[in-house]
């Protein structure tokens, strides 16, 4: 069992890992400025706020708390904003990295396992998409995260750093019995705001339904969020034990279409979600879904709630115990 440092363990994907780490065994540490996420889904006694650009302070944690590897979560995520303010991106994304970097360099701890994610692809040229697609990000949040693989490529070479770098797809789903579960300020993800166009009444809007799919809606390859927390403590664990760096898709293989997560949701909770049809958000691509067999094969990792409905019947607990 290891000590592993959490950083942006208070956001969706993070606290959710901190959650099965510690189950596993682990002895965690978050490191969290708050600035999104929440101090609630993580344990006080192990949680300390403070900001990635404060290299001294990590260098100071880390050798207090003999730390052997760090998760790498903290970032912004909305793409939108990415292109509202690049900049933001940038800084955040990249130049906070870059201090945890120092830090881990300067402290000896050479295992990372990253947070990145399926926009490095851009539109891709074949769907599933297989990890040796091209960077090709199309918009600065997906950039940033290029900019941080190919740091880590670098690192790798020459530092003797060890990283796994994980391309998430469509996070979703929550762990509702641990209290943990999805809670952007603003939302923008479709599950969470189905979930409460079905609560408030309000409808949801559908981004495009004009596009070359077979219902005519954008298809993604929707994960379980502790399907997701798992495929880290398979990179982690690979990493303790001396294993090399490598770069993994994270997703079912499996996509559904916007329509297809309306019927789910009206299943789930019984009521027929109200939307509204809106025009295509700008940098959408038609079809995103994962070929994650290199993550099944290399590192035995395989998605144990991959059914849409699942994923939609966890989201819709949370969502109902934070009404
Ligand atoms: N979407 C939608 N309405 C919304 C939010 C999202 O129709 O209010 C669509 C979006 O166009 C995409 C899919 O739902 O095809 C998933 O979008 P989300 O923002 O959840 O994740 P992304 O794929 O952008 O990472």
């Amino acid at each position: 069992m290891a000590k592993i440092l959490v950083t942006g363990g208070a956001g969706f994907i993070g606290s959710h890992t901190r959650y099965f780490l510690e189950k596993q065994g682990h002895n965690v540490i978050v490191v969290d400025n708050l600035s999104r996420g929440y101090a609630e889904s993580v344990p006080a006694a192990i949680l300390r706020q403070i900001n990635l650009k404060d290299t001294d302070r990590l260098i100071d944690l880390m050798r207090q708390e003999a730390v052997e590897a760090v998760i790498h979560f903290a970032a912004y995520i909305s793409v939108g904003e990415s292109t509202v303010f690049p900049e933001l991106y940038f800084t955040n994304n990249v130049g906070a990295t870059i201090s945890l970097f120092n830090a881990m360099l300067e402290t000896g701890v050479k295992k990372l396992v990253f947070s990145s994610t399926a926009a490095a692809y851009g539109i891709p040229a074949k769907v599933p998409i297989t990890e040796d697609e091209p960077y090709a990000p199309i918009n600065p949040y997906g950039e940033s995260k290029v900019m941080v693989e190919k740091m880590l490529e670098w690192l790798d070479k020459y530092r003797e750093f060890r990283a796994i770098r994980l391309r998430y797809f469509n996070a979703c789903g929550a762990e509702p019995e641990a209290g943990l579960g999805e809670r952007h300020d603003p939302e923008t993800h479709l599950i969470p705001l189905i979930l409460k166009a079905v609560q408030t009444g309000e409808p949801v809007k559908v981004f495009g339904i004009d596009y070359p799919t077979p219902d005519g809606t954008c298809i993604r390859d929707y994960i379980h969020v502790s399907d997701l927390a798992e495929a880290h403590i398979f990179a982690v664990e690979h990493l303790l034990n001396g294993g090399a760096s490598d770069v993994f898709n994270v997703g079912t293989g499996h996509g559904k279409s916007v329509k297809e997560v309306l019927a789910s949701v009206e299943r789930v909770t019984g009521k027929k979600p109200p939307f509204t049809i809106g025009p295509r958000r700008e940098g959408d691509p038609p079809s995103l879904v994962a070929d994650s067999s290199k993550l099944q094969t290399k590192l035995g990792w395989s998605p144990k709630r991959a059914e849409l409905d699942k994923i939609v019947a966890d989201a819709w607990q949370f969502a109902e115990n934070h009404r």
